[in-house]
């Protein structure tokens, strides 16, 4: 790691150390906690979340100009290897609403998020995901994004789950039956598994487009559910949306959306 640029001061959560701390160093591992990335630096962790509208582009040379502060949508770049020949990556933040964060430290159980992640959507066993869901009050859709009980799972691969788990985003999540919770659990194992092996071998620049197109029913208002036919429906909050199918998960009958319910009326 060459050097790094920070073009927008607002997206570092951390001041010591110093992001110049990471100058010269090797990278020595790559991981994640939940939707968390982590290159390890020789110790020094650079730990990024890129939210809803933040991204990674590679580029196999970066400029070694340093970027302007507050133009465009670059907040962070990353030269591996020497600035204006070697390659690297930048963290851009197309989003009005900024959700993009940087986080330096020397251990990842520093960032506060990290440390109060539930365990991994990826690893966590039925037994215990049936105990974790036991008892909660909040719909299933709350329950399954929510970092705290479950990381891993976000606003795309939760519909994905519970439409191939046939159950309604407002279930309540602690009053599933043994073959519900099955269901669910087998289907956020092998949506996720699918999902990390349509990804490995992408580069970035691919990414979005692969997950896109695995997709069954996020982001596919209006489009035809590819396992009933039925029309995919939408239930919008002000800043997000999730989709489903009633036919497939609620019985046929559609959850009420305000939005919906106005543009009706
Ligand atoms: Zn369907």
């Amino acid at each position: 790691m060459a050097r790094v640029d920070v073009a927008s001061l607002s997206v570092l959560k951390t001041a010591s150390p110093p992001w110049t701390a990471l100058h010269g160093r090797e990278v020595t591992a790559a991981g994640r906690f939940g939707k968390y990335l982590d290159l390890d630096c020789a110790g020094l962790h650079l730990i990024t979340h890129l939210a809803r509208a933040g991204w990674l582009r590679w580029a196999d040379t970066m400029s070694a100009a340093p970027p302007k502060p507050g133009k465009g949508p670059l907040a962070f770049r990353v030269h591996l290897g020497k600035p204006g020949e070697g390659p690297g990556f930048d963290l851009t933040e197309a989003g009005t609403k900024k959700g993009l964060a940087v986080w330096i430290v020397d251990d990842p159980k520093q960032v506060p998020q990290i440390a109060s992640l539930g365990p991994d959507a990826l690893t966590i066993g039925r037994a215990d995901f049936g105990a974790l869901l036991a008892g909660r009050s909040e719909r299933l859709k709350t329950a399954l994004t929510s970092q705290q009980l479950l990381a891993g799972v976000g606003n795309a691969y939760s519909d994905e789950i519970m439409h191939v788990a046939r159950l309604s985003p407002y279930a309540t999540a602690g009053k599933l039956d043994e073959g519900a919770l099955d269901r669910l659990h087998e289907a956020m194992i092998s949506v996720l598994t699918d999902a990390v092996a349509r990804s490995v071998g992408q580069d970035a620049a691919r990414l979005k487009g692969e997950k896109r197109s695995g997709l069954r029913v996020h982001a596919r208002t209006g489009m035809p559910c590819p396992v009933c036919g039925d029309t995919v429906r939408e239930v919008s909050f002000a800043d997000k949306a999730f989709q489903y199918c009633a036919t497939c998960q609620t019985g046929g009958k559609p959850l009420a959306d305000r939005r919906m319910s106005r543009l009706l009326k």
